[in-house]
């Protein structure tokens, strides 16, 4: 008999993430962060969460919102262009909303911008009315032209779609980009940013009512651990008391620095873990500002 995953039970949690592609190793890196480790099903489809009851689906990119809408997953790591886009053609179709965004997970950033031949200047959207775009993209275009009150041709296309105007099928497109650099080697410009993306967390609208509610909230809370950890660094050192206040100003991104007496001296420890990036430049200033015994170190959780 053919093995189903049907039967999850509502004990355990089920997230869909990009079986192959640009968000699987980006998902998988934040959910083993999130101290999740698993054990994957011959067939390459399930991942059976062995330190947590949380499996995880393999599945095409595309299919995760409706998985979710569907209720066979429960979250799901998708770039915000899926989810929006599912979203927008299930609007058309007079559908209410079946998720939402639950975190942004600052991996997979693209823009999903409009891009015309180079030899073609740019004024304004009006002047679209009549032509014909390609793109994956066709409800989250349809939306941004009818804000702009331009009809246009949708030219609705699954991949390669920066080719179509060299194949005579489009006179623009509308498609992702990160670097833009696919769209300079089809001698195409970006124009306008209809959606800043990244990937996300998407989830239920409402909570879920049953064990998996604890279950998400757990993970959430470790997920948020390692977002705001992600390029955090310990920083350690020692200062005189009065030099402490222009030390300080140096560190606007130092979350509640720990400031220590030590016995017998002027001198203060101090410790704080800094959000942004702790570069030598860095560090020489505040040994400038009175700093000494300067130490980073990396942090592995953290636990508000
Ligand atoms: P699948 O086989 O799962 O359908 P796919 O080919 O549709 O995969 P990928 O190319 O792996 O998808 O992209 C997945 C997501 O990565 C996109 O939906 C988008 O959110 C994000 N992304 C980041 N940068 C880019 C980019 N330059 N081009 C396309 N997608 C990008
Ligand atoms: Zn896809």
């Amino acid at each position: 008999m053919g093995k189903t995953y049907a039967t999850a039970g509502r004990e355990r949690l089920r997230i869909a993430i990009q079986k192959s592609g640009r968000l699987s190793d980006p998902a998988r890196a934040l959910l083993a962060g999130c101290g999740l480790a698993w054990r994957e099903s011959r067939d390459r489809l399930f991942c059976h969460g062995e330190s947590l009851p949380i499996d995880l689906l393999l599945v095409r990119d595309d299919d995760i919102p409706g998985l979710i809408a569907d209720g066979a997953c429960d979250l799901g790591i998708v770039g915000r262009n899926v989810l929006l886009e599912h979203a927008g053609v299930r609007a058309l179709q007079g559908q209410a909303a079946a998720y939402r965004e639950w975190r942004a997970l600052g991996v997979g950033s693209c823009r999903l911008v409009l891009a015309l031949p180079e030899a073609i200047q740019w004024h304004a959207p009006a002047q679209l009315q009549g032509l014909r775009i390609a793109t994956s993209y066709p409800a989250l275009l349809g939306q941004w032209l009818r804000e702009q009150d331009v009809a246009a041709e949708i030219v609705t296309l699954s991949g390669s779609v920066e080719i179509a105007p060299r194949l005579g099928q489009a006179d623009a497109v509308c498609d992702l980009v990160s670097s833009g650099a696919t769209l300079a080697a089809n001698q195409l410009r970006p124009v306008e940013t209809l959606l800043q993306s990244e990937a996300v967390l998407a989830g239920p609208v409402a909570g879920f009512g049953d064990a998996r509610e604890d279950l998400s909230m757990l993970l959430l809370r470790r997920l948020d651990g390692v977002l705001r950890l992600k390029d955090s660094k310990l920083l350690l050192f020692r200062a005189s008391r009065r030099a402490v206040p222009s030390l300080l100003e140096l560190l606007p991104d130092a979350e509640a620095p720990v400031i220590t007496g030590i016995d017998g001296s002027d001198a203060l420890a101090l410790q704080a873990i800094c959000h942004g990036a702790v570069t030598w430049q860095r560090l020489e200033d505040l040994k400038r500002a009175g700093a000494s015994g300067l130490l980073v170190l990396p942090v592995e959780r953290m636990l508000a």
